[in-house]
């Protein structure tokens, strides 16, 4: 995975002590058209970037025995040329090009997922879910998976799920307001069917017990929990808001 990287901006310039000068120079779009291969988030898989803007920085310092240290740091907007998703790439030589750096924003791996639109989301919601998928991109699954919870339970207090069924161990069943019967709750109420419950009621990681191990939970797993989640807010945010779209472009045609 390509780690993002601070801006190089002053971090290989030479002391004052040893320099003489520093002369810093800007180049705008002087590698534009040229292209990378480069993962794609959208793709899925490596795919040929081209640059469509760029400054590169030149740092030239002069050092007292005469030597001249050139650093370079290159910033571009790439974009994908299967699906145009724009990125941005950050290349830097240094000490003389004998060093080399190269980070790609936002961070991907080969596990990169897409953060999905979901038009009629509460803001609040849309940053849980897009720091719950940053997480999972930047392979930190514990973080991950406690933001699944928190999306879970913000869904349910959205949709005024306080309880639910849940089957105990006698026979009977009791309503609780824990995230087992939220989870239920949710599937009561018809907002998910009975097999996401069941998928997310077996996710061991979203108890408190996993959480608390502070132990990563299987990439599968948690895949599987947005998976779901994102079917969940597509079905309950996105679909009655196209409806909605589509009523009122029905209603403008029949005037
Ligand atoms: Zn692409």
């Amino acid at each position: 995975m390509t780690q993002p990287r601070r801006a190089t901006i002053g971090q290989h310039e030479t002391s004052n002590a040893e320099a003489m000068t520093n002369k810093v120079t800007f180049r705008n779009n002087e590698s534009r058209g040229d292209t990378y291969a480069i993962r794609c988030q959208h793709c899925a898989r490596d795919t040929k970037h081209e640059v469509v803007a760029s400054c590169k920085r030149t740092s030239e310092v002069q050092m007292h025995d005469g030597d001249i240290d050139i650093d370079t740091d290159e910033y571009q907007l790439v974009r994908c040329r299967g699906c145009e998703y724009v990125s941005f790439r950050e290349h830097s030589l240094y000490g003389n090009g004998a060093f080399e750096d190269e980070a790609i924003y936002p961070p991907r791996s080969i596990h990169s997922r897409e953060t999905k639109r979901f038009p009629g989301m509460p803001a609040a919601m849309g940053n849980v879910y897009g720091q719950t998928i940053g997480c999972y991109n930047s392979d930190s699954l514990l973080l991950c998976a406690a933001g699944i919870r928190v999306l879970v339970e913000a869904l349910c207090a959205h949709k005024g799920v306080a309880d639910g069924p849940v089957p105990l161990a006698n026979g009977t069943v009791k309503r609780k307001d824990n995230l087992e019967g939220k989870i239920s709750g949710l599937q009561e109420k018809g907002f998910i069917t009975a097999d996401a419950a069941e998928t997310l009621h077996n996710l061991r990681f979203l108890g408190n017990e996993a959480l608390h191990e502070h132990l990563d939970p299987p990439r599968r797993e948690v895949l599987n929990a947005i998976e779901i989640l994102e079917h969940v807010l597509h079905q309950i945010f996105t679909l009655p808001r196209q409806g909605q779209v589509m009523k009122n472009a029905r209603a403008l045609r029949a005037k």
